[in-house]
């Protein structure tokens, strides 16, 4: 008997895939670096399925049924380049490689591109959902070329979670697309969740409310446009106590947020594909801001007596409500630029991805699944140009409406001296967007003013300069 499918990479991530697989009946090949992982996962789970361990690179591609599909599940960068050296030699045209780790979409690219000129797929395949979405269903994001998808897709779909019915797997687009939709997606999440860290500090400041209480203000919400899986463990995190000190959990926890770095490559690429994702950049550098433990010890000696106005809150209910709808503007605007990214990466790369079917795969399995993202599907589905979420007439009137608390709520947050950065550039991005005339026209000035750059006029065709140093006058350029 040959499997229809291998895993090499067996920790916990590659180790809950392939019990995923085997669960959905398909003959698993298995093979990790260090053999003890192969086997205590035979061990403990070969009841669930059929496996065929291997210890040997050799072996485990020999049990393989052709063309071979071969799930790579190391950790990222040069150990998944070192895996890839050692399986191609063994493969054959037409076999398939999918890097199913958190690979940069760039390595996606070179590595697709290599493997290609020698006739095997390669498919960087984001999955999300932790080790439990591995095990139980995850969201899954492939790239590669729509061959391998004839062989993949039923596999992926099958083991994907599923909402109403349908799978959280789609065939993405070509080469790094699925890398770069799955970093994307942990974008979002970063936004995502320093909105609701946010949230959480303005309800604990402005009503003095204990974790647990706070705690049961995130319960109500799940129950609203605000469902999701990070609002609902969030709820759970607070709830939690400490059984060492009896203190809250959060209270005992350092204050410095730890990155992996997926939230740094969606900056970097948002940077160099010039689309403002304001959310997910301030969410990265406010964890960057809570790591550095020196600067904030020096900060808070220096500006001891500097704080601001504490929050008076008067209506108890009514702040919160500002709080819920400045969080799901704030939410709006991060989805927003995060599918605005993924439209640029498209068009940059000719990868043709689909926003709605992107917003529908995430509904289930991944970290940021949510509600709210069958209307992401809907905008998209009903005008896949759109130029902005924000627009769609669903998001434009749910965002007019959180227009009044997402002011009194950034407004008093920096009266009282409270670092909002997410909900606060949220604002700033929504009141940029809509803007009649913006100060760029000033930019222009005085880039013109100190570099000859030019600018264009509002009632002219063409570039202008202006002789600044000279007789101010102007000259088309
Ligand atoms: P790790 O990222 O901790 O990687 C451990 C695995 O990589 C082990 O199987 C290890 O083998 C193997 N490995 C490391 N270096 C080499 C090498 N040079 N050659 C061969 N094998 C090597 O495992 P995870 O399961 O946490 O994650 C796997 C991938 O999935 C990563 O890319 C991660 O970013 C991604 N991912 C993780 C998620 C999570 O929640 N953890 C969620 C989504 C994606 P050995 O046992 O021999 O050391």
């Amino acid at each position: 008997q040959l499997a229809q499918i291998g895993v090499t990479g067996l920790a916990v991530m590659g180790r809950n895939l392939a019990r995923n697989l085997a669960r959905h009946g398909y003959v698993v090949a298995l093979h990790n670096r260090s053999v003890e992982r192969t086997r205590s996962l035979v061990a403990d789970h070969g009841d669930e399925g059929t496996f065929i361990p291997s210890e040997s690179m050799a072996d485990f591609v020999a049990s393989l049924e052709r063309p071979r599909a071969v799930i790579i599940m190391v950790k990222a960068g040069g150990p998944t380049d070192a895996v890839i050296n050692e399986l191609v030699p063994l493969l054959e045209p037409d076999d398939i490689i999918i890097d199913a780790g958190n690979a940069h979409f760039a390595d996606t690219r070179r590595r697709e591109a290599a493997l290609r000129e020698q006739g095997l797929h390669f498919v960087g395949t984001g999955v999300s959902g932790g080790e439990e979405g591995a095990l139980l269903g995850p969201s899954i994001m492939p790239g590669g070329s729509a061959q391998s998808y004839e062989k993949l897709g039923p596999i992926f779909r099958s083991i994907a979670a599923q909402v109403d019915g349908e799978p959280c797997c789609v065939h993405v687009g070509p080469d790094g697309a699925g890398h770069f939709v799955k970093m994307v997606h942990n974008g979002i999440e970063y936004a995502d969740m320093q909105l609701i860290a946010e949230a959480y500090d303005l309800l604990r400041e402005g009503l003095g409310a204990s974790p647990a209480e706070i705690a049961d203000i995130f319960r109500t919400w799940n129950s609203g446009d605000l469902e999701s899986f990070l609002i609902e463990i969030t709820a759970d995190v607070l709830a939690h106590t400490d059984a060492k000190t009896g203190k809250a959990f959060v209270d005992v926890v350092l204050d410095q947020a730890e990155q992996k770095g997926t939230g740094r490559w969606t900056v970097q690429s948002a940077l160099d594909l010039g689309i403002p994702i304001t959310g997910i950049a301030e969410a990265t550098f406010a964890r960057a801001l809570s790591g550095h433990a020196d600067q904030r010890a020096a900060a808070r000696r220096a500006f001891a007596d500097a704080g601001g106005t504490p929050l008076a809150v008067a209506d108890r209910d009514a702040f919160i409500e500002d709080v819920r709808a400045a969080l799901y503007a704030s939410k709006v605007v991060a989805y927003a630029q995060g599918f605005d990214h993924i439209q640029a990466g498209s068009e940059e790369f000719g990868w043709n991805i689909d926003r709605g079917a992107t917003a529908m795969i995430w509904r289930g399995g991944c970290i940021i699944r949510a509600r709210f993202l069958n209307r992401i599907r809907e905008a998209y589905d009903n005008d896949p140009k759109l130029p902005s979420l924000l627009v769609d007439p669903y998001f434009a009137k749910a965002v007019a409406d959180g227009v009044p608390s997402w002011r009194r709520v950034v407004a008093s947050a920096a009266a009282a001296g409270i670092p909002t950065p997410a909900f606060s550039s949220s604002l700033a991005y929504y009141d940029g967007l809509r803007r009649d005339r913006l100060p760029a026209a000033l930019i222009q000035g005085l880039r013109d003013n100190f570099g000859a750059h030019t600018y264009r006029r509002v009632d002219a065709e063409g570039t202008f300069h202006t002789q600044w140093a000279g007789d101010r006058s102007e000259s088309p350029a």
